[in-house]
């Protein structure tokens, strides 16, 4: 029995499925999940001392690889003077002019601890600013857990999905409170202007993945962008980009700024943080004005701006503001996936790839899809047998398909050749 069985066992009897993200526990792809003891740049070690090639990177924030030694320096330094006040410091100042700065549609920004806690509070936002109840998200996007979004809602909800049109995708979430969550397919122009024909009055928000990394990665096309914020400008709406994977992943200034689209509101999350507890929304100055203690939108937390996160997160940013540092990313990224194509058109797998900045999908389809319901029609199976071997041999995806995945600035020539070996072999044996 590996380590790894060992903890898996000890896990499950004090933590539901042993596991605190329902993903971890390995459930589409089937085996154990690896327990790390330690990472550094581009890889972890499990427990049973196995290294590996992350391609997750915790779902995103390490973008500038683990345990990187300025990070590390930056949280130490702040740990020293304690980890919370529950007081403002000047750090979350510098770190709300970053951002501001960063991405020019953000005016104000209020921190948070979670991507979660950032749509839910962005939502609340803007039913309270527009004084409308109804929201449309969109098919296979994943914006948190708040009740209101989980309809339709990938990442580990699309892998365990059983949903129908309009039903929660979770127990415990009241049909009445769907009820005001309208979902649309992704990348379906007629569908949303359908919808804001008949009630855009009515709609406090549309909130989206700008690019969509919780079904695998599926971007969407100009048109469809351009249709959502003209009609959220021309009714009132509040259009909310939920940046909380893409935000400092696709590119310094997100998605809005690769696709020219200036939203009302961002939620952020992830690389912002460095791999801390740190998330956040902003936007507009005369929205962002109706939060507490300003307006009548309540919205709190007692480690909101934690100064530890802060530090790591402070730090982050400035590394991947350095010159060069997406433009390395984007072609490191890029070579990883032209490589994982040739690899499998030299067995003849159908297979396709796709990749923006630091964030990547890859298909076993002969097209790169572009809707939930695409994405859902990929060969499983096959996805499944390549996760494990290249499990076996030290590489690390996430262990679903219906999931995007994601290098650091650490993941060099040689790490990127050890990946497409392993590859070349797991495709040979599919
Ligand atoms: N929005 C998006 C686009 C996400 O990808 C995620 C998490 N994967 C969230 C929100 C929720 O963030 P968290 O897990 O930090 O609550």
């Amino acid at each position: 029995m590996s380590q790894n069985d060992v903890l898996f066992e000890r896990a499950q009897k004090t933590i539901p499925g042993g596991v605190n993200s329902p993903v971890r526990a390995f459930r589409q792809v089937g085996g154990t999940p690896r327990f790390v003891t330690k990472a550094k740049g581009p890889y972890f070690w499990d427990a049973d001392n196995k290294r590996y090639i992350d391609l997750i990177m915790s779902w995103g924030p390490m973008i500038v690889g683990h345990a990187n030694p300025e990070v590390v320096e930056a949280v130490q330094r702040a740990a020293e003077t304690s980890f919370s006040y529950g007081a403002p410091t000047e750090g979350e100042i510098e770190l709300a002019e970053r951002i501001c700065a960063l991405m020019p549609s953000v005016e104000q920004v209020r921190m948070v601890s979670s991507g979660t806690e950032a749509t839910m509070s962005a939502l609340r936002l803007a039913r309270g600013y527009t004084g409308r109840d109804l929201i449309i998200k969109f098919e296979g996007c994943y914006h948190g857990h708040a009740d209101s979004l989980l309809v339709k809602a990938g990442s580990g909800l699309l892998t365990f999905a059983d949903s129908t049109q309009n039903a929660p995708s979770s127990g415990g979430v009241p049909q009445d409170l769907v009820k005001h969550t309208l979902v649309l397919p992704y990348n379906d122009v007629e569908a949303i202007e359908a919808v804001f024909k008949k009630q855009g009055d009515q709609i406090a928000a549309v909130i989206i993945e700008p690019i969509a990394g919780n079904m695998n990665l599926i971007q969407p096309s100009k048109a469809f962008l351009s249709a959502i914020r003209n009609l959220t400008s021309q009714y009132g709406s509040v259009l909310i980009y939920d940046e909380v994977m893409t935000g400092f992943r696709v590119a310094l200034g997100g998605a809005q700024s690769l696709q020219g689209i200036v939203p009302d509101l961002t939620c952020l999350g992830k690389v912002m943080g460095g791999g801390m507890p740190m998330a956040a929304f902003g936007g507009k100055k005369e929205i962002m004005s109706k939060l507490a203690p300003l307006g009548n939108v309540y919205q709190a937390g007692t480690l909101s701006g934690n100064p530890v996160a802060v530090a790591a997160g402070l730090k982050t940013l400035e590394i991947i503001s350095r010159e060069g540092f997406y433009e390395c990313l984007t072609g490191q990224t890029e070579k990883l996936m032209s490589g994982l194509k040739q690899a499998a058109d030299k067995s003849g797998i159908p297979f396709e790839v796709d990749s923006i900045g630091g964030m990547f999908g890859f298909y076993f389809a002969d097209t790169v899809p572009n809707s939930y319901e695409a994405v859902t029609k990929t060969n499983i199976e096959a996805f499944k047998k390549f996760f494990h071997l290249m499990l076996e041999q030290g590489v690390y995806l996430a262990p679903s398909a219906y999931e995007a995945g994601f290098t650091s600035i650490a993941h060099d020539t040689e790490v990127l050749a050890a990946i497409i070996a392993a590859a070349d072999k797991s495709f040979a044996q599919l």
